[in-house]
Protein backbone atom coordinates (compact mmCIF):
# COMPACT_ATOMS: atom_id res chain seq x y z
CA UNK A 1 0.00 0.00 0.00
CA UNK A 2 1.98 3.19 -1.43
CA UNK A 3 0.26 6.22 1.25
CA UNK A 4 0.58 10.11 -0.48
CA UNK A 5 0.07 13.41 1.52
CA UNK A 6 -2.70 15.52 0.40
CA UNK A 7 -2.26 17.72 -2.60
CA UNK A 8 -0.91 20.89 -0.99
CA UNK A 9 2.53 18.71 0.05
CA UNK A 10 5.45 18.87 -2.71
CA UNK A 11 6.30 14.86 -2.52
CA UNK A 12 4.70 12.14 -1.37
CA UNK A 13 5.14 11.89 2.40
CA UNK A 14 7.74 9.15 2.08
CA UNK A 15 9.77 11.41 0.29
CA UNK A 16 9.15 14.13 2.29
CA UNK A 17 9.80 12.15 5.17
CA UNK A 18 13.39 11.58 4.45
CA UNK A 19 14.41 15.20 2.98
CA UNK A 20 15.02 17.39 6.12
CA UNK A 21 15.83 21.17 4.82
CA UNK A 22 17.11 24.15 6.76
CA UNK A 23 20.02 22.66 8.37
CA UNK A 24 22.24 25.63 8.12
CA UNK A 25 25.16 23.34 9.29
CA UNK A 26 28.56 25.08 8.11
CA UNK A 27 29.94 22.00 7.36
CA UNK A 28 27.17 20.65 5.45
CA UNK A 29 26.68 17.79 7.38
CA UNK A 30 24.25 15.26 6.07
CA UNK A 31 23.27 13.87 9.38
CA UNK A 32 22.16 17.25 11.67
CA UNK A 33 24.76 17.93 14.00
CA UNK A 34 23.27 18.04 18.16
CA UNK A 35 24.03 21.28 19.26
CA UNK A 36 24.50 19.74 22.60
CA UNK A 37 25.14 23.79 24.28
CA UNK A 38 22.92 25.50 26.46
CA UNK A 39 24.45 29.07 24.85
CA UNK A 40 25.34 30.66 21.95
CA UNK A 41 27.76 33.62 22.04
CA UNK A 42 26.69 36.99 20.72
CA UNK A 43 28.46 38.96 17.81
CA UNK A 44 28.61 42.05 20.19
CA UNK A 45 27.13 44.13 22.67
CA UNK A 46 24.25 44.99 20.00
CA UNK A 47 23.54 42.21 18.64
CA UNK A 48 21.40 38.92 19.67
CA UNK A 49 22.51 36.33 17.07
CA UNK A 50 19.93 33.53 15.93
CA UNK A 51 20.15 31.84 18.88
CA UNK A 52 21.21 33.11 22.70
CA UNK A 53 19.84 30.24 25.15
CA UNK A 54 18.71 26.43 24.27
CA UNK A 55 15.67 27.08 26.42
CA UNK A 56 14.63 29.30 23.95
CA UNK A 57 15.74 27.93 20.92
CA UNK A 58 18.70 25.44 19.74
CA UNK A 59 20.00 24.97 15.81
CA UNK A 60 18.89 21.12 16.61
CA UNK A 61 15.51 21.95 17.72
CA UNK A 62 14.74 24.57 14.75
CA UNK A 63 15.74 22.05 12.23
CA UNK A 64 13.22 19.79 13.46
CA UNK A 65 10.67 21.87 13.81
CA UNK A 66 10.26 23.33 10.70
CA UNK A 67 10.69 19.55 9.40
CA UNK A 68 7.76 18.60 11.72
CA UNK A 69 5.91 21.67 10.55
CA UNK A 70 6.14 20.27 6.85
CA UNK A 71 4.71 16.90 7.66
CA UNK A 72 2.07 17.78 10.25
CA UNK A 73 0.76 20.37 7.38
CA UNK A 74 1.41 23.49 10.13
CA UNK A 75 3.46 27.05 9.91
CA UNK A 76 4.35 26.44 13.15
CA UNK A 77 5.42 23.53 15.69
CA UNK A 78 7.50 23.10 18.35
CA UNK A 79 8.85 19.94 20.10
CA UNK A 80 8.36 19.62 24.19
CA UNK A 81 10.10 16.90 26.88
CA UNK A 82 6.88 14.41 25.93
CA UNK A 83 3.45 14.68 25.04
CA UNK A 84 2.04 14.99 28.57
CA UNK A 85 4.07 18.66 28.71
CA UNK A 86 2.79 19.35 25.15
CA UNK A 87 -0.67 18.55 26.35
CA UNK A 88 0.04 21.04 29.31
CA UNK A 89 1.87 24.20 27.01
CA UNK A 90 -1.77 23.88 25.24
CA UNK A 91 -3.50 24.03 28.08
CA UNK A 92 -1.45 27.14 29.96
CA UNK A 93 -3.26 28.84 26.43
CA UNK A 94 -6.70 29.17 28.24
CA UNK A 95 -7.81 31.08 31.00
CA UNK A 96 -8.54 30.21 34.37
CA UNK A 97 -12.68 28.80 34.88
CA UNK A 98 -12.59 27.49 31.53
CA UNK A 99 -15.03 25.01 29.78
CA UNK A 100 -13.40 21.99 28.03
CA UNK A 101 -15.24 19.56 26.20
CA UNK A 102 -13.58 16.38 25.87
CA UNK A 103 -13.37 12.78 24.92
CA UNK A 104 -14.44 10.25 27.69
CA UNK A 105 -12.05 7.38 26.88
CA UNK A 106 -8.57 9.81 26.81
CA UNK A 107 -5.47 8.56 27.15
CA UNK A 108 -5.00 8.06 30.65
CA UNK A 109 -2.58 10.95 31.61
CA UNK A 110 -4.57 13.57 29.37
CA UNK A 111 -7.48 12.60 32.03
CA UNK A 112 -5.53 13.56 34.38
CA UNK A 113 -4.09 16.90 33.90
CA UNK A 114 -8.00 17.53 32.96
CA UNK A 115 -8.62 16.73 36.63
CA UNK A 116 -5.55 18.62 37.51
CA UNK A 117 -6.50 22.00 35.80
CA UNK A 118 -10.25 21.21 37.42
CA UNK A 119 -8.81 21.30 40.88
CA UNK A 120 -5.88 24.19 40.46
CA UNK A 121 -7.53 26.39 37.76
CA UNK A 122 -11.32 26.11 38.27
CA UNK A 123 -11.48 24.26 34.32
CA UNK A 124 -15.12 22.97 34.42
CA UNK A 125 -14.39 19.10 32.12
CA UNK A 126 -17.06 17.93 30.69
CA UNK A 127 -16.43 14.17 29.23
CA UNK A 128 -18.32 13.09 26.61
CA UNK A 129 -18.63 10.60 24.42
CA UNK A 130 -17.41 11.76 20.68
CA UNK A 131 -18.82 9.09 18.59
CA UNK A 132 -22.17 10.55 19.97
CA UNK A 133 -22.34 13.58 17.80
CA UNK A 134 -25.88 14.70 19.80
CA UNK A 135 -24.08 14.29 22.98
CA UNK A 136 -21.28 15.97 21.81
CA UNK A 137 -23.50 19.05 20.74
CA UNK A 138 -25.39 19.23 24.13
CA UNK A 139 -22.31 19.47 25.85
CA UNK A 140 -20.90 22.57 24.03
CA UNK A 141 -21.80 25.84 25.10
CA UNK A 142 -21.18 29.44 23.40
CA UNK A 143 -18.47 29.68 25.37
CA UNK A 144 -16.84 26.57 25.52
CA UNK A 145 -12.81 27.38 25.46
CA UNK A 146 -11.37 24.20 24.08
CA UNK A 147 -12.52 20.98 22.64
CA UNK A 148 -10.24 18.18 23.32
CA UNK A 149 -10.18 14.87 20.97
CA UNK A 150 -8.84 11.63 20.15
CA UNK A 151 -10.16 9.26 17.14
CA UNK A 152 -9.72 6.01 17.54
CA UNK A 153 -9.30 6.42 21.29
CA UNK A 154 -7.10 3.96 22.64
CA UNK A 155 -7.67 1.21 23.95
CA UNK A 156 -11.19 0.59 22.84
CA UNK A 157 -10.11 1.83 19.42
CA UNK A 158 -13.94 4.01 19.24
CA UNK A 159 -14.04 5.86 15.92
CA UNK A 160 -15.42 9.65 15.89
CA UNK A 161 -16.12 11.41 12.85
CA UNK A 162 -13.45 14.03 13.24
CA UNK A 163 -14.50 16.23 10.13
CA UNK A 164 -18.19 16.81 12.28
CA UNK A 165 -16.61 17.87 15.18
CA UNK A 166 -15.13 20.79 13.85
CA UNK A 167 -18.51 21.54 11.97
CA UNK A 168 -20.75 21.30 15.18
CA UNK A 169 -18.14 22.90 17.12
CA UNK A 170 -17.70 26.22 14.83
CA UNK A 171 -21.80 26.87 15.05
CA UNK A 172 -22.32 26.61 18.37
CA UNK A 173 -18.72 27.20 20.33
CA UNK A 174 -17.13 29.25 17.67
CA UNK A 175 -14.39 30.85 19.97
CA UNK A 176 -13.14 27.52 21.15
CA UNK A 177 -9.72 26.09 20.46
CA UNK A 178 -10.20 22.80 18.74
CA UNK A 179 -7.68 20.21 19.43
CA UNK A 180 -6.57 16.98 18.47
CA UNK A 181 -4.54 14.36 20.05
CA UNK A 182 -2.98 12.65 16.98
CA UNK A 183 -0.49 10.19 18.32
CA UNK A 184 -2.20 7.09 17.06
CA UNK A 185 -2.80 7.27 14.09
CA UNK A 186 0.76 10.01 13.21
CA UNK A 187 0.86 12.21 10.44
CA UNK A 188 1.15 9.44 8.03
CA UNK A 189 -2.02 8.55 8.57
CA UNK A 190 -3.83 11.84 9.74
CA UNK A 191 -3.85 15.41 9.39
CA UNK A 192 -6.12 17.00 11.17
CA UNK A 193 -5.46 20.19 10.57
CA UNK A 194 -6.65 19.66 7.16
CA UNK A 195 -9.69 19.95 8.59
CA UNK A 196 -10.07 23.11 10.65
CA UNK A 197 -8.43 22.26 14.26
CA UNK A 198 -6.85 24.60 15.44
CA UNK A 199 -4.27 22.01 17.49
CA UNK A 200 -2.75 19.04 16.42
CA UNK A 201 -0.39 16.98 19.10
CA UNK A 202 1.20 14.22 19.79
CA UNK A 203 2.98 11.93 21.79
CA UNK A 204 6.87 11.76 19.72
CA UNK A 205 7.39 8.82 22.34
CA UNK A 206 5.39 6.69 19.75
CA UNK A 207 5.47 6.51 16.14
CA UNK A 208 7.57 9.86 15.43
CA UNK A 209 10.54 8.20 17.74
CA UNK A 210 9.51 4.74 16.56
CA UNK A 211 12.11 3.12 18.65
CA UNK A 212 11.31 3.48 22.39
CA UNK A 213 14.67 5.53 22.92
CA UNK A 214 13.10 8.73 23.81
CA UNK A 215 10.36 11.15 25.24
CA UNK A 216 9.02 14.14 23.53
CA UNK A 217 6.07 16.21 22.37
CA UNK A 218 5.11 17.72 18.93
CA UNK A 219 2.58 21.07 19.21
CA UNK A 220 1.36 22.28 15.62
CA UNK A 221 -1.16 24.61 14.24
CA UNK A 222 -1.41 27.18 11.60
CA UNK A 223 -2.21 29.82 13.42
CA UNK A 224 0.60 33.03 14.29
CA UNK A 225 -1.71 33.70 17.32
CA UNK A 226 -1.64 30.50 18.63
CA UNK A 227 1.70 29.53 18.24
CA UNK A 228 2.81 32.70 20.10
CA UNK A 229 1.06 31.32 23.21
CA UNK A 230 2.59 28.13 22.96
CA UNK A 231 6.29 29.40 22.37
CA UNK A 232 5.75 31.89 25.15
CA UNK A 233 4.61 29.05 27.73
CA UNK A 234 7.16 26.44 26.54
CA UNK A 235 10.16 29.42 27.20
CA UNK A 236 8.54 30.22 29.91
CA UNK A 237 7.81 27.13 31.75
CA UNK A 238 11.47 25.35 30.52
CA UNK A 239 9.53 22.64 28.51
CA UNK A 240 11.18 22.16 24.98
CA UNK A 241 12.61 19.26 23.86
CA UNK A 242 16.64 18.87 24.44
CA UNK A 243 19.36 18.88 21.44
CA UNK A 244 19.98 14.82 21.93
CA UNK A 245 16.67 14.15 21.97
CA UNK A 246 15.49 16.38 18.86
CA UNK A 247 18.71 14.38 17.15
CA UNK A 248 17.29 11.16 17.75
CA UNK A 249 13.63 11.90 16.73
CA UNK A 250 14.93 13.57 13.38
CA UNK A 251 16.59 10.32 12.93
CA UNK A 252 13.52 8.16 13.92
CA UNK A 253 11.48 10.41 11.85
CA UNK A 254 12.68 9.22 8.75
CA UNK A 255 11.88 5.96 8.47
CA UNK A 256 8.23 6.33 10.09
CA UNK A 257 6.83 5.99 6.38
CA UNK A 258 8.32 2.81 6.28
CA UNK A 259 7.85 1.55 9.65
CA UNK A 260 4.14 2.67 9.77
CA UNK A 261 3.13 1.10 6.44
CA UNK A 262 4.51 -2.33 7.71
CA UNK A 263 3.13 -2.41 10.70
CA UNK A 264 -0.12 -1.78 9.52
CA UNK A 265 0.07 -4.77 6.75
CA UNK A 266 1.23 -6.91 9.66
CA UNK A 267 -1.94 -5.73 11.85
CA UNK A 268 -4.53 -6.31 9.00
CA UNK A 269 -3.22 -9.46 8.66
CA UNK A 270 -3.12 -9.89 12.70
CA UNK A 271 -6.69 -8.48 13.29
CA UNK A 272 -8.17 -10.95 10.35
CA UNK A 273 -6.37 -14.18 11.92
CA UNK A 274 -7.82 -13.18 15.80
CA UNK A 275 -10.81 -12.41 14.09
CA UNK A 276 -10.98 -15.88 12.49
CA UNK A 277 -9.83 -17.57 15.79
CA UNK A 278 -13.47 -15.93 16.98
CA UNK A 279 -12.05 -12.89 19.34
CA UNK A 280 -13.81 -9.83 19.57
CA UNK A 281 -11.52 -7.86 17.43
CA UNK A 282 -11.19 -3.82 17.89
CA UNK A 283 -9.58 -2.45 14.81
CA UNK A 284 -10.38 0.54 12.53
CA UNK A 285 -11.78 -0.87 9.34
CA UNK A 286 -12.22 -4.53 10.31
CA UNK A 287 -15.16 -4.79 8.98
CA UNK A 288 -16.27 -3.37 5.56
CA UNK A 289 -19.61 -2.42 6.06
CA UNK A 290 -19.88 -0.64 9.33
CA UNK A 291 -20.28 2.65 9.29
CA UNK A 292 -17.90 3.43 11.64
CA UNK A 293 -15.21 2.44 8.70
CA UNK A 294 -16.59 4.90 6.17
CA UNK A 295 -16.10 8.22 8.78
CA UNK A 296 -12.87 6.55 9.95
CA UNK A 297 -11.32 6.48 6.03
CA UNK A 298 -13.22 10.05 5.81
CA UNK A 299 -10.08 11.11 8.14
CA UNK A 300 -7.52 8.76 7.79
CA UNK A 301 -5.37 7.07 5.38
CA UNK A 302 -5.22 3.53 7.28
CA UNK A 303 -5.76 1.98 10.07
CA UNK A 304 -2.27 2.21 11.95
CA UNK A 305 -0.94 -0.81 14.07
CA UNK A 306 -3.15 -1.11 17.77
CA UNK A 307 -5.98 -3.18 18.05
CA UNK A 308 -7.63 -4.95 21.27
CA UNK A 309 -9.28 -7.90 21.59
CA UNK A 310 -12.18 -9.34 24.65
CA UNK A 311 -11.51 -12.93 25.47
CA UNK A 312 -14.12 -12.88 27.66
CA UNK A 313 -12.10 -14.59 30.12
CA UNK A 314 -9.72 -13.13 32.69
CA UNK A 315 -8.13 -16.06 33.21
CA UNK A 316 -7.24 -16.93 29.22
CA UNK A 317 -6.04 -13.14 28.62
CA UNK A 318 -3.78 -13.91 30.88
CA UNK A 319 -2.18 -16.91 29.85
CA UNK A 320 -2.07 -15.41 26.63
CA UNK A 321 -0.02 -12.26 27.54
CA UNK A 322 2.26 -14.59 29.51
CA UNK A 323 2.74 -16.85 26.92
CA UNK A 324 3.36 -14.60 23.74
CA UNK A 325 7.23 -14.24 23.64
CA UNK A 326 7.31 -11.82 20.77
CA UNK A 327 4.68 -10.15 21.69
CA UNK A 328 6.25 -8.09 24.78
CA UNK A 329 4.56 -7.10 28.08
CA UNK A 330 5.12 -3.54 27.98
CA UNK A 331 3.01 0.01 28.12
CA UNK A 332 3.45 2.08 25.24
CA UNK A 333 2.95 1.20 21.18
CA UNK A 334 4.36 3.03 17.75
CA UNK A 335 7.82 1.14 18.07
CA UNK A 336 9.39 -1.55 15.56
CA UNK A 337 9.15 -4.23 18.24
CA UNK A 338 5.64 -6.02 18.89
CA UNK A 339 4.04 -5.75 22.31
CA UNK A 340 1.30 -7.20 24.29
CA UNK A 341 -0.92 -5.83 27.31
CA UNK A 342 -3.90 -5.76 29.81
CA UNK A 343 -4.84 -2.14 30.04
CA UNK A 344 -7.34 -2.80 33.38
CA UNK A 345 -3.62 -4.29 35.09
CA UNK A 346 -1.56 -1.84 33.44
CA UNK A 347 -1.96 1.35 31.63
CA UNK A 348 -5.12 2.42 32.80
CA UNK A 349 -5.37 0.73 36.12
CA UNK A 350 -5.39 3.92 37.70
CA UNK A 351 -8.69 4.04 36.32
CA UNK A 352 -11.95 3.38 39.08
CA UNK A 353 -13.72 -0.07 38.56
CA UNK A 354 -16.95 1.57 38.02
CA UNK A 355 -15.33 3.98 35.58
CA UNK A 356 -13.59 1.52 33.69
CA UNK A 357 -16.56 -0.99 33.21
CA UNK A 358 -18.79 2.16 31.86
CA UNK A 359 -16.09 3.05 29.33
CA UNK A 360 -16.04 -0.60 28.42
CA UNK A 361 -12.50 -1.58 29.48
CA UNK A 362 -12.99 -4.99 30.75
CA UNK A 363 -10.73 -6.97 32.62
CA UNK A 364 -10.37 -9.49 29.78
CA UNK A 365 -9.68 -6.86 27.28
CA UNK A 366 -6.42 -7.50 25.47
CA UNK A 367 -3.97 -4.57 23.57
CA UNK A 368 -1.79 -5.85 21.15
CA UNK A 369 0.53 -3.27 19.39
CA UNK A 370 1.95 -4.61 16.37
CA UNK A 371 5.39 -3.71 14.86
CA UNK A 372 7.57 -4.62 12.06
CA UNK A 373 8.89 -8.51 12.30
CA UNK A 374 7.95 -10.63 10.48
CA UNK A 375 3.87 -11.66 10.10
CA UNK A 376 4.28 -15.00 10.11
CA UNK A 377 6.25 -15.22 12.94
CA UNK A 378 3.78 -13.16 14.70
CA UNK A 379 0.93 -15.15 14.32
CA UNK A 380 2.74 -18.16 14.79
CA UNK A 381 3.34 -17.07 18.49
CA UNK A 382 0.06 -15.63 18.77
CA UNK A 383 -1.30 -18.70 17.93
CA UNK A 384 0.60 -20.97 19.77
CA UNK A 385 -0.62 -18.43 22.88
CA UNK A 386 -3.99 -18.57 21.89
CA UNK A 387 -3.30 -22.76 22.29
CA UNK A 388 -1.60 -22.47 25.82
CA UNK A 389 -4.83 -20.12 27.24
CA UNK A 390 -6.82 -23.11 25.49
CA UNK A 391 -8.96 -20.34 23.88
CA UNK A 392 -12.32 -22.09 22.34
CA UNK A 393 -14.21 -19.83 19.73
CA UNK A 394 -17.54 -19.48 20.91
C1 LIG B 1 1.52 8.24 25.14
C2 LIG B 1 0.40 9.14 24.84
C3 LIG B 1 0.38 10.45 25.34
C4 LIG B 1 1.42 10.97 26.30
O1 LIG B 1 2.67 11.08 25.75
P1 LIG B 1 4.01 10.92 26.61
O2 LIG B 1 5.08 11.11 25.59
O3 LIG B 1 3.98 9.57 27.24
O4 LIG B 1 4.00 12.00 27.63
C5 LIG B 1 -0.68 11.26 24.98
N1 LIG B 1 -1.68 10.81 24.19
C6 LIG B 1 -1.69 9.57 23.70
C7 LIG B 1 -2.81 9.14 22.82
C8 LIG B 1 -0.66 8.68 24.01
O5 LIG B 1 -0.69 7.44 23.54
Amino acid sequence: MTITMPSDCKYSVDTELVHVEGNEDQYHASSVPIYQSATFKQPCLEHMGKFDYTRSGNPTRSVLQVHLAKLMKAKHAFVTSNGMSALDMILRCCKSNSHVVAGNDLYGGSDRLLSFNQRQYGFKVDNVDTSDLAAFEAALRPDTNLVLIESPTNPRISICDIRAIVKITRSKAKDALLVMDNTMLSPVLCNPLDFGYDIVYESATKYLSGHHDLMGGVIATKSDEIAKSVFFNINAMGAAMAPFECFLLLRGIKTMGLRVERAQQNAIEIAKFLKSKGLQVNFPGLDPDAKSTAIFYSFARGPGAVMSVFTGDVEVSKTIVNTTKLFEISVSFGAVNSLISMPAYMSHASIKKEVRDARGLSEDLIRICVGIENVDDLKADLENALAQANFKQN
